[in-house]
């Protein structure tokens, strides 16, 4: 993390939303509540993954921002993912330059959601000849309404619903029972109003360049693997590969809080995880959370299996879908729940409702 959370703070957040916070589920790729406490400024923690690539860990903002991945080569930069707005990709392009004055040749996008592209802009500004890459499913569900959290078309809905959530946000504070919520819900919002702001004038910068199979960019000295390797958090989620380097950018494919399945196929995903696991790899650097080892994926991927069957038998067994998230909460929380909640947002408890409904609705309403 960015911010030094004391245990203190993580709980006391936690109770507070627990108390006054239900989720919404189109909050929560990857969103964060209204009532957690979150950096105040655009930035990230640039650290080393390999030579001459950087994990990009974004700072927790109420207006999420996805991590980037920066790769450099003999000639250029390429980079994975761009957040949920310029003033972040402005953010990290500052830090970009401070560690190398190359030009960004090359944007991937991992997904169509709104905190991993909503950036591309401001490398498009700086470098007309940018290649915007991503895999082709992910540039047709850019384009095409109803998406899911993401897309073009979202930018609209995001700007529908913004004053709402604003009026929210400001009638919570009103209520807050005490001046360190205050400052939280107040920080919020302003996030929310600037964000609100850079949405009206928000230029959609959409991939120039899709791949339909997995391919390797030679990049100046440097291979780049842009592998699909199935469906999972998305249909047409793109994996980026360094062999030599064995690292892996994933998106929010795998990420280091629990994952968000809404536009996701929750079988798929685990096998589609399973396949990641064949690869030579020491390095994850995830679509949110610190980059992570190798064993991560294990977890992950243990966690989308069980909860998967735990669905299944659940549905099989008539269990209405209430009792499906307390009863699947339960069971899997000696096995996930410590692990899946060792960063202030994105816990466990707060998912684990949504992840149950998100299966539930695939695989036993098949909707
Ligand atoms: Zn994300
Ligand atoms: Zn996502």
């Amino acid at each position: 993390m960015a911010e030094g959370w004391t245990r203190r703070q993580v709980l006391a957040q936690a109770t507070i939303a627990a108390a006054v916070y239900t989720l919404d589920p189109h909050e929560l790729c990857c969103g964060v509540n209204a009532y957690a406490q979150t950096a105040g400024g655009e930035s990230f923690e640039l650290k080393k993954v390999g030579d001459g690539v950087w994990a990009a860990v974004a700072a927790v903002r109420y207006k999420v921002n996805s991590n980037a991945a920066i790769i450099e080569t003999n000639d250029g930069v390429v980079v994975v993912d761009s957040h949920s707005k310029p003033s972040a990709a402005r953010a990290l392009y500052k830090e970009i330059q401070a560690v190398t004055k190359k030009p960004v040749k090359k944007i991937i996008n991992t997904h169509f959601h709104w905190d991993h592209w909503q950036g591309n802009e401001v490398y498009a500004q700086a470098n007309p000849g940018l290649e915007i890459i991503a895999s082709e499913k992910m540039k047709a569900a850019l384009l095409r309404p109803n998406s899911g959290v993401g897309g073009v078309p979202f930018i609209e809905t995001q700007l529908k619903n913004l004053p709402g959530e604003i009026a929210k946000l400001k009638e919570d504070i009103q209520k807050a029972p005490d001046a360190a919520t205050k400052a939280r819900l107040e920080n919020n919002l302003q996030q929310a109003e600037s964000y609100q702001q850079e949405l009206q004038s928000l230029k959609p910068a959409v991939p120039n360049r899709t791949v339909s199979q997995t391919m390797s960019l030679q990049e100046g000295g440097r291979e780049i693997r842009l592998m699909l390797l199935g469906r999972g958090h998305t249909d047409g989620d793109l994996y980026i590969y360094l062999p030599r380097e064995k690292v892996v950018a994933t998106g929010d494919a795998v990420v280091d809080w629990m994952p968000f399945m809404n536009d996701g196929y929750p079988e798929d995903w685990g096998q589609t995880v399973g396949e990641l696991e064949k690869l030579d790899i020491e390095r994850i650097i995830p679509g949110h959370g610190e980059p992570a080892p190798k064993a991560h994926l294990e977890k992950f991927r243990g966690y989308l299996t069980d909860l998967v069957a735990a669905v299944k038998k659940a549905g099989a067994d008539g269990m209405p879908l209430d009792d499906m998230k307390k009863k699947i909460g339960d069971d899997l929380a000696p096995k996930y729940e410590a692990y899946f909640s060792r960063y202030p947002v994105g816990q466990y408890r707060d998912r684990v409702p949504v992840n149950v409904e998100a299966a539930y609705n695939k695989l036993v309403k098949k909707m």
